[in-house]
């Protein structure tokens, strides 16, 4: 296993070093596990991706892709392909049912090319799909990995588990726990009624309620655009919301009038999907070859919508580390070392934001009111919380350019 092949993309082109190739297997074909078999197969490892479902599917609505992520998605050649059936978000408009706005911020407060895509899962699937499809690698459909000595990994040179939020090899390399977020939420996909052009809007009741809209573009090339709903609900309160559906529907109809239309094509509680949300970090994710990426590596809310962001990030960063070195151990560490303040400050954030606007606090959201869109009148204040939306913090203090995120690593 120690042939030596020419990188063939990226940086790495230009420097045109031998690199040894690995025998690589990533688990879960998600945002990061495609991601992952691009990047690596492009520089001429040979990798298969090991996927529990019998065939590839997104699952859920809609999501928000940050500068950093589009930044990541460059990097993989599809920023295109996604922007081209994606919708372009410009604005944060958030507000209370009694009309206090406490979220009205523009990225292009920031710089007038700073945006962010909203995209349809289905649409960002594709986009990687495409591409994963001519890259190279192997794709193993219906295996579920259980265990880091499932036999199909035996013989691999690195394991890579992009298996998401629920990864079951997590606990093979590291003893820290989940822990579950008390509310998760109710998405839908609908058609865009153009309510919130270039706009992710949000309308809050204290913390306990939330409904947002976001549009997100076509789900395949040309389809009719589509909008994501959420709605924000307490995980076990989810059988009753299902009984109760219609009744909630007349009350998120009083809540948000505009949203009317859509609210009358959604018919049943079957239109959605429910998501909970788990929160965990390891800033030390391997142990020996087995090296957790993505949701298995640091699953939180999405409240500040970075998590398929940081899955993509995650896939160039480490394809640059295994350029820079052949060592594994070496690489594992400049990986940690280059994603580590990045990926802490958004795990910590997303974690003290969903208790503002998801939970039952009375005193988080009455502070939230009071406080969230005063701030912006401060100049840096108003600066920081466009950083923050946009993905560029790598701290309390620092922030940094989307191409300074995901281009951390350079390859030797
Ligand atoms: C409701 C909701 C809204 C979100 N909104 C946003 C947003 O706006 N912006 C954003 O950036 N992020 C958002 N996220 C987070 C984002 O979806 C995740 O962070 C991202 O998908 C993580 O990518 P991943 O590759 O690590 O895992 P995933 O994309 O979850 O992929 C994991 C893959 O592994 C497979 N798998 C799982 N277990 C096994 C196994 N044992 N063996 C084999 N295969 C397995 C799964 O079937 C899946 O295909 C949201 C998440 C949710 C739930």
């Amino acid at each position: 296993m120690a042939r030596s092949v020419r990188r063939r993309h990226g940086h790495s082109e230009s420097r045109g070093r031998d690199l040894k190739r690995l025998r690589i297997a990533v688990v879960g074909a998600g945002v990061g596990g495609l991601a992952h078999g691009i990047l690596l197969s492009r520089l001429g490892h040979t990798v298969t991706v090991l996927e529990r479902f019998t065939e590839p599917r997104p699952l859920g609505s809609g999501l928000l892709i940050q500068p950093t992520g589009l930044a990541a998605m460059d990097r993989l050649g599809l920023r295109t392909a996604l922007e081209a059936l994606g919708h372009r978000i410009t604005y944060l408009h958030g507000m209370t049912a009694s009309g206090r706005t406490i979220f009205d911020l523009r990225y292009t407060d920031l710089a007038p090319d700073f945006y962010a895509v909203g995209i349809h899962r289905a649409a960002l699937h594709l986009v990687l799909w495409e591409a994963f499809q001519t890259c190279g690698a192997r794709l193993e459909l219906g295996h579920e990995v259980t265990s880091p000595t499932d036999p199909t990994l035996s013989g691999a040179d690195l394991v890579i588990d992009a298996s998401g939020a629920r990864s079951m090899l997590r606990p093979f390399v590291s003893g820290k726990r989940t822990s579950a977020f008390p509310f998760g939420a109710v998405w839908a996909s609908v058609p865009d009624i153009g309510i919130a052009n270039a706009t992710l809007a949000q309308r809050y009741v204290a913390a306990r309620i939330m409904l947002g809209y976001l549009p997100v573009g076509l789900r395949a090339p040309n389809e009719a655009p589509m909008a994501a709903i959420f709605w924000s609900l307490r995980a076990e309160n989810y059988p009753a919301w299902r009984n109760g559906f219609e009744a909630w529907r007349d009350g998120a109809r009083t809540l948000w009038p505009e949203l009317g239309p859509v609210m009358d094509a959604l018919h049943s509680a079957d239109d959605f999907t429910h998501a909970t949300y788990i929160h965990f970090i390891e800033s030390r994710p391997w142990r020996g070859n087995l090296l957790l990426t993505g949701d298995a590596a640091h699953a939180t809310s999405p409240q500040l919508g970075q998590g398929a962001n940081q899955a993509l990030i995650d896939a160039v960063v480490l394809a640059d580390a295994l350029s820079a070195t052949e060592d594994l151990p070496q690489a594992f560490q400049l990986y940690a070392k280059a994603r580590k303040n990045h990926v802490r400050f958004y795990q910590y954030a997303s974690l003290l934001m969903t208790a503002f606007f998801q939970s039952d606090s009375r005193t988080l959201p009455a502070l939230r009111d009071a406080f969230f869109h005063p701030m912006k009148r401060v100049p840096f204040l108003h600066r920081e919380m466009i950083r923050t939306l946009g993905g560029l913090k790598t701290g309390l203090f620092a922030s940094n350019t989307p191409n300074h995120i995901v281009n951390k690593v350079s390859p030797s």
